[in-house]
């Protein structure tokens, strides 16, 4: 019998699993509450796609890694437009220690290491019109993409079916299958639901102790100059990218909890400020513009800043079992067939697309180790076990 999920959410989490859950052979169905697809924070005119590497935490790089790794070889032969994104190279600008030490890292992991990033000094940062004076990385395989095009050619399969306007304001079970109702009383149901709603994705009771924060984030964007530009995307504390579809784009600002979707002088201000040590000239004229376009959209993260994706827990089984019992990770109560994908922070276009793949894997049942250590990775009851002092069976939920 034909397999049918319902996913609740169309930005890139969204797209990206109806995607991989079509091209296996489901019949999904994607419940989006505005009227178009990628109109949250998946609804940008470029995202930065290049590995952010930490200098204290080998489990996020190596994750950061898979997901980088994967997302760019899959996006790079799904048949986008070759308008849409790019993969020539993404610069990071690091203080010059920092970057060594990225780099020292970086080559006890990587094989093919030159292929992979090269450090680059002042003088090299300048030949592609890079003003900044400390040093950088140049991740080769980095670069952007469009995200509205991403995901629209996402969802352009027979065997999805995208359904705008529908708010979905619970999740319920009855009789064996999941009981979707929207805002309208409208009603949609299936033994499968994956919850891929951001910053929302603890609106629900079965869902409602998953923290999340939601931070506003503002980007901005001008059209072509008249001198010359970074011919790649280059990040500083803001990023700063090439010409892309007649904008270069910049930014982003970060604040927590604010909930408004204005446009902001001072936030414009922040964001042309961030890019004043890439580029000087941009800079000015940025400075001299009457008025400058942006666009507001929020990021969902998670303290930890590694996303949810997974099962969560029965509330109700959850409350008659003992500790002890719950320290088999075999006994854990996970709700069937329900699944999250959400908190993809500043990075969702690098993680979404990797960790919806490995769910569309969790759901086909053919896990491989590598997804294993994924799904313990990103867990999304880390923090409730963490508190029953579980820490340890939180990072064992699949056997590696
Ligand atoms: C300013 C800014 C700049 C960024 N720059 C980059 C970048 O350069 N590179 C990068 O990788 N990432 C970047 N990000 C982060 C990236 O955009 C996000 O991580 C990613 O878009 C998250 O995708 P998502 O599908 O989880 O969420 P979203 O794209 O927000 O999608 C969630 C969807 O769920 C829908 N929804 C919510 N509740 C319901 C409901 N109850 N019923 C039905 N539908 C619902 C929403 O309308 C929305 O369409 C940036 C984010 C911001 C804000």
């Amino acid at each position: 019998m034909q397999k049918n999920i319902l996913i609740i959410g169309a930005g890139i989490a969204g797209c990206s699993l109806a995607h991989f859950l079509a091209i296996s052979g489901w019949d999904v169905i994607l419940l989006e509450c505005e009227n178009k697809v990628a109109l949250g924070a998946s609804g940008n005119p470029v995202a930065a796609i290049y590995p952010k590497f930490m200098l204290n935490d080998e489990a996020y790089n190596d994750f950061m890694l898979r997901s980088f790794k994967f997302t760019t070889a899959w996006i790079s032969q799904l048949g986008l437009d070759k308008n849409d994104y790019r993969f020539d190279g993404a610069v990071e600008i690091l203080e010059k220690t920092y970057a060594q030490k990225i780099e020292s890292k970086l080559s006890k992991k990587i094989i093919d290491k030159e292929k992979f990033f090269s450090l680059i000094n002042q003088s090299i940062l300048k030949e592609y019109s890079i003003e900044s004076k400390t040093s950088g990385i140049l991740f080769h395989q980095g670069g952007w993409i469009n995200p509205i095009a991403l995901c629209n050619h996402l969802i352009n399969h027979f065997n999805i079916k995208v359904i705008t306007h529908q708010k979905i304001m619970s999740i319920e079970k009855l009789n064996d299958k999941w009981k979707l109702k929207t805002e309208d009383q409208k009603t949609f149901n299936s033994s499968y639901v994956a919850i891929c709603n951001a910053s929302s994705v603890n609106q629900f009771n079965l869902t409602q102790h998953l923290h999340i924060d939601a931070f506003r984030g503002q980007i901005n964007w001008i059209g072509s100059t008249p001198f010359q530009m970074p011919p790649v995307i280059t990040c500083d504390e803001g990023y700063l990218s090439p010409l892309i579809n007649d904008k270069h784009v910049f930014g982003a600002t970060y604040a927590m909890n604010d909930f408004y979707k204005d446009i902001r002088l001072s936030d414009t201000k922040k964001n042309i400020a961030s890019i004043k040590a890439i580029h000087q000239k941009f800079y000015n004229h940025c400075e001299a513009q009457e008025s400058i376009s942006g666009r507001v959209a929020f990021r969902a993260s998670t303290k930890d800043r590694k996303p949810y994706v997974g099962s969560v827990f029965d509330n109700q089984l959850l409350g008659k079992m003992r500790i002890r019992e719950l320290a088999r990770a075999d006994q854990l109560p996970w709700l069937k067939n329900l699944y999250i994908a959400s908190g993809f922070g500043s990075r969702g276009f690098t993680f979404a697309p990797y960790c919806t793949s490995v769910l569309a894997n969790l759901i086909n049942g053919k896990l491989s180790q590598e997804d294993k250590k994924t799904l313990n990775y990103t867990n999304p009851e880390r923090y409730r076990l963490k508190k029953m002092s579980l820490k340890k069976v939180a990072s064992q939920i699949f056997k590696v």
